[in-house]
């Protein structure tokens, strides 16, 4: 994704925008040391001082969680995910297992304090490495964060802040992790260029949220960009100009006016109904990854998308039915009375993780995934199953099975729910007997009998990130695939209108909640092409409500009718680029 050009005598660096905006400012590189770091040797203290190391260590321990919860307090921060990540991390010092791995390498072996710390995180580190899945790498930036304030609190330091400014810049570093985010100087850090990290990282997710345009995925930018150096940066379309002439400058202050101006005008949009312009309702349903729904009730009408994965990746064991059963609680009572919709765990193949132990495969993304792992793992399945059919007694929850590709998986997905109420109803639980059950279409094989599977589920939910993936064959985590992975494909458009229309046909009410339903022209076009639910990141919301107020359906309708006429996908973005509604 990163090619460099001489664009109009200027050096153009391109990379992947990961949160919106543009800006122009100088540019100041951020060295990041605590990614960097060399492991030393492992260094031994003379015996007789166990004890003493081993508080040493404890009270390090106990220092990082309260200043985690302080950072997870908001802290004046004012922003939810940021608390929510740091949570997370505080639950990592919680993990018995790890610490007392630590206290045994200290007891032990003598290890000084640093180098246990050291050594049990890269084991914990190594389970993680070399998976792509967006959440794990997640989980690998937690461990490193933890990691480096205990060692920081080990050697007497105080929390440090990144850099102190006196002018706006362009922040540039090879990587950033939720402490650094945390403790950005927000006044004057107006733009951030990673060279790691893709749509989904932390450094992403925080830059949305504190609204700063950023572009990860430049590789050597902490080399290649001089320190200091002008530049202007486009987050829409991922390009840097180093060192822009007058005219370039002008041009990126009036995008960054516009984009501005464009964000206060959908903020209005926020707490309104999702709907058209001609007033048809849209449902507007939020995703979640983990036990918190940090958005005012106003914003949104369901939880569209509960990712259980999460609750999967904080501890080394799978988590109980208890454990489970507390968090699905929790969620249906800060839903309020809006319906869940509890996606079962998808796990599996590349998105190993190391509390399942499971084989290695060589195509992994082609094979033990999501429901068919469950299927295979009865024991992980009827301990989530039961957990989620209890949380059902209260509050509105559906279950949502994932990668579903045949009729078959649907026949016994419902056999595994029936066994377990049977087993529940024996030992006096209550659930709902009447809970609905809906498929994830996200395999081209239940996608094309979409009509057979609507006779036999209650709804369902169109996974567009990973469909596009199947249909494509091209690898939704492989930059290099982007020519290939087309979410937009005239193959994609026409079987979404195939799978509405199914539903429609049957009834049966059909949710997309892959990344095209946030994205507003995706939005738009899933409306024109059948959609009637859309369910997304909450940072979305608002631009995709403003994008449905702007159109009518009909002209939602036709706009869908003419890119469905159209016969590659540049083709249909060019349509959707040029609707006067954008
Ligand atoms: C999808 O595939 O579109 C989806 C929503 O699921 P995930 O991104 O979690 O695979
Ligand atoms: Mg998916």
């Amino acid at each position: 994704m990163d090619q460099k050009k001489e664009k109009e005598h200027r050096i153009v660096l391109t990379g992947t925008p990961v949160s919106p905006g543009a800006v122009v400012a100088r540019v100041c590189i951020q060295d990041n040391p605590g990614l960097q770091w060399q492991e030393p040797d492992q260094v031994r203290f003379d015996p007789g001082r166990e004890g003493e190391m081993r508080d040493a260590f404890y009270r390090a321990v106990f220092q990082a969680r309260e200043e985690l919860a302080c950072l997870s307090g908001g802290a004046g921060s004012g922003c939810e995910v940021q608390g929510e990540i740091f949570a997370a991390q505080g639950e990592i010092l919680e993990d018995e297992e790890l610490l007392s791995r630590i206290g045994q390498a200290i007891l032990e072996e003598r290890l000084e304090p640093e180098s246990a710390i050291r050594r049990v995180f890269a084991a914990y580190e190594a389970l993680f490495c070399g998976m792509t899945d967006p959440l794990i790498a997640a989980r690998v930036a937690d461990l490193q964060d933890v990691k480096r304030r205990l060692l920081r609190i080990c050697q007497g330091g105080e929390g440090q802040h990144i850099l102190s400014l006196k002018e706006e810049v362009i922040l540039v570093a090879r990587d950033l992790l939720p402490s650094d985010m945390a403790s950005l100087d927000r006044a004057h850090i107006k733009g951030i260029i990673t060279e790691m990290g893709g749509t989904n990282s932390h450094t992403a997710i925080l830059a949305r949220s504190l609204q700063i345009p950023a572009i990860s995925g430049i590789q050597g930018a902490t080399l290649r960009i001089p320190q200091g150096i002008l530049a202007a940066l486009d987050a829409m379309s991922g390009e840097v100009i180093l060192e822009p002439d007058e005219v370039q400058q002008a041009r990126y202050r009036k995008m960054q006016e516009q984009f501005l101006a464009r964000r206060r005008e959908e903020a209005r949009y926020l707490s309104r109904p999702g709907s058209t312009r001609d007033g048809k309702v849209m449902g507007m349903g939020i995703n979640i990854g983990s036990g918190e729904v940090s958005v005012p009730g106003e914003q949104y009408d369901f939880v569209g998308l509960l990712r259980t994965e999460f609750l999967y990746m904080e501890h080394m064991a799978p988590p109980t039915e208890e454990e489970q059963y507390e968090v699905y609680r929790k969620v249906l009572r800060q839903a309020k009375g809006k319906t869940v919709t509890l996606r079962t765990l998808d796990i599996g193949g590349d998105k190993a993780l190391p509390c399942l132990a499971l084989p290695r495969e060589e195509n992994s993304f082609l094979g033990s995934r999501g429901l068919r792992l469950c299927l295979a793992r009865p024991d992980i399945f009827q301990t989530q199953l039961r957990a989620a059919l209890r949380a059902s007694a209260l509050g509105d929850l559906e279950l949502l099975f994932p990668m579903v590709g045949s009729l078959e998986e649907i026949f016994q997905a419902r056999a595994c729910v029936r066994k377990a109420m049977e087993g529940l109803a024996a030992e006096g639980f209550s659930y709902n007997p009447h809970i609905r059950m809906g498929i994830m279409i996200e395999v081209p094989s239940i996608a094309l009998v979409a009509d057979l599977a609507a006779e036999e589920v209650d709804f369902a939910s169109i996974g567009t990130n990973d469909l596009a993936q199947y249909v494509s064959a091209a690898d939704r985590m492989n930059p290099g695939m982007g020519p290939y992975y087309q979410g937009y494909s005239p193959a994609m458009l026409r079987l979404l209108e195939r799978i509405f229309s199914a539903f429609a046909a049957r009834h049966k009410p059909v949710c997309v909640c892959g990344e095209m339903a946030g994205d507003p022209q995706g939005a738009v076009l899933l409306a024109g092409l059948g959609a009637r639910k859309l369910s997304m990141d909450p940072a979305s919301l608002a631009g995709v409500k403003a994008a449905l107020a702007r159109v009518s359906l009909e002209e939602a309708k036709n706009l869908a009718g003419r890119c469905l006429r159209l016969r590659i996908q540049e083709e249909i973005l060019g349509e959707l680029v040029g609707h006067e509604s954008f």
